[in-house]
């Protein structure tokens, strides 16, 4: 590893990788699929060369591999004026909600006006609205029912999230450096990679190259295509001696709503961190050699590409639905567990539509086709983490329903409560524990009475997993914030929401080795392991 932390690490792992495609069949072909100009055969043996070659793919290849470092990309990235005014009369406003009545006004409300609500606990809910929707909507809920304003700037806070003219500069500079005395390292590009949010050709290349450095624990799969056609890519992390038939394995996915970002950034953020980590952190080193992670950056590519370009508040995918002028459905509500059960929504309109029958959505029904041949091959899913944001909560099975408990309730909130912790400790956010059933999108039947939110939660992910994978730990997390920026958190939270999930991650995999209490650990551990343990049970 401590290779590419040499300032010469371009040259050695563009020779890593050529020994790599050479001896490795299985690798050599998913190798082809895509383009690695920096193995042309024409690159120089200069070191310092082929560093910059490397970078000048990354960057023009992705049209910047740090968001946007050549002012002929600027422009297709920074979001465009009519972007700007599309939220310049928008507000997010909450309610804190404390008794059934006002709930039920609350959900008839949201149906009628097609609220966007953006986050809801047992405690409060949050909607985007314009300001001008404002008394209109208050016209419709108990005079008990009064907001307080939470973004009182929506378009400014958008305009926010996309990278700064100051992270411009600082790229636009790096191609000119000299690299030799500029002793790049690897943990440099991470920092620089980390600054900001990342388009999905960023996030493509950036993947690309992390499999060619890492060849032997990293592949790049595609598990399927969206929609639009674009491949839904997955990194498979590992490091054990069996068969990927004999491999326990944990899932971990984001970007299944295009605009919550930060659980794009922290998937990259975690996929960094392992790799990075390997053979140098004892957690992370036994938990790629006892699992293997599979890690899905943008569940959702089609999404998360329109908020780039055109909606930075998109939340579904791209898809048509029967109704000409509302694209797109809500992927966690297209999966094909306890879907008849519920009351799905049926409007194409609601940002909450999750299609008008299971695995309608393509994007659920290429995960689930891949993850269930998967399993076919022998591979057991033993957890799935299913990142999101916001709210600051850590839910488990199951979401359609609060009336039936999963067979492992209490496993799943003891280790709901510890990944909480684990959640914590790095920076002291606190993160709720709470079933999934308990905070589902509000909802009004088709007579316009308010039904408990509980009963419109089907076709979720996590219960799929759960139910029809057999996944006993699955979990969808709510990552920062807790309303103040909501799915517009600043991009200096990246690395601190990126390493608290880590801490998650790592306690996961303690959990899942045995270590349920520090005194049944099964292995004996060195003074700083101990220590290590400690520290994270604190
Ligand atoms: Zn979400």
């Amino acid at each position: 590893m401590q290779l590419f932390l040499s300032t010469k690490w371009a040259g050695l792992f563009i020779a890593l990788a050529l020994v790599f495609t050479l001896l490795s069949p299985a690798s050599a072909v998913r190798l082809q699929a895509f383009p690695r100009p920096w193995l042309d055969a024409n690159i120089t043996c200069d070191p310092q060369h082929q560093g910059f070659q490397v970078f000048k793919w990354l960057r023009d290849g992705a049209g910047g591999l740090f968001s946007r470092p050549f002012s002929k990309t600027l422009a297709s990235t920074k979001p465009s004026p009519a972007l700007y005014s599309r939220y310049k009369n928008d507000v997010v406003i909450r309610f804190n909600v404390t008794t059934p009545e006002e709930e039920h006004a609350l959900a008839q409300a949201a149906d009628q006006m097609f609220l966007d609500i953006w986050a809801f606990t047992p405690d409060w809910v949050d909607v985007r609205i314009r300001k001008d929707d404002v008394s209109s909507l208050l016209s419709l809920l108990p005079r008990s029912l009064r907001p307080s304003v939470l973004i009182h700037d929506v378009a400014a806070a958008v305009w926010a999230t996309y990278p700064s003219e100051t992270a411009d500069n600082v790229m636009l500079g790096f191609g000119k450096l000299n690299i030799a005395k500029m002793k790049t390292s690897f943990e440099r590009m991470g920092k620089l990679f980390f600054r900001d949010y990342q388009t999905l050709a960023v996030i493509t290349n950036w993947l690309r190259l992390l499999e060619t450095m890492f060849p032997s624990i990293a592949g790049l799969v595609s598990i399927g295509k969206s929609y639009e056609g674009r491949d839904i890519l997955a990194l498979r992390v590992g490091a054990g001696n069996e068969t990927k038939q004999d491999r326990k394995t944990i899932l971990i996915a984001g970007g299944l709503h295009g605009r919550e970002w930060i659980s794009t950034s922290t998937i990259n953020y975690l996929v960094w961190s392992v790799l990075t980590s390997y053979e140098k952190d004892r957690m992370i080193t036994k938990l790629l050699k006892h699992f293997d992670l599979i890690f899905i950056p943008v569940l959702n590519p089609d999404g998360y590409e329109y908020t780039w370009q055109t909606d930075r508040l998109w939340r579904k995918s791209r898809q048509q639905t029967k109704l000409r002028f509302c694209r797109g459905m809500d992927l966690d509500h297209a999966f094909g567990y306890a879907w008849e059960d519920s009351r799905h929504q049926t409007d194409p309109c609601s940002e909450s539509y999750g299609g008008d029958q299971p695995f309608e959505a393509i994007e659920a029904f290429e995960l689930a086709k891949w993850a269930k041949s998967e399993t076919a091959n022998g591979v057991k899913f033993v957890a799935f983490l299913d990142l999101h944001s916001y709210s600051q909560q850590v839910l488990f099975p199951y979401a359609y329903s609060c009336s039936v408990d999963p067979p492992n309730k209490e496993n799943l909130e003891e280790l709901a409560i510890g990944l909480a912790k684990a959640l914590r400790r790095p920076h002291g956010e606190r993160y709720r524990v709470d079933s999934a059933c308990e905070g589902v999108v509000l909802h009004a039947d088709s007579e316009g009475d308010a039904v408990s939110r509980v009963e419109a939660a089907g076709g979720s992910a996590i219960d799929w997993f759960y139910h029809d994978l057999r996944a006993r730990y699955s979990y969808q997390i709510k990552l920062r914030d807790t309303g103040s920026y909501g799915f517009l958190l600043p991009s200096k939270q990246i690395v601190p929401t990126g390493e608290e999930t880590l801490n998650a991650l790592k306690y996961l995999g303690d959990y899942l080795l045995g270590n349920n209490g520090i005194e049944s650990s099964p292995f004996r551990p060195s003074a700083g392991e101990w220590k290590d343990l400690r520290g994270r049970r604190r």
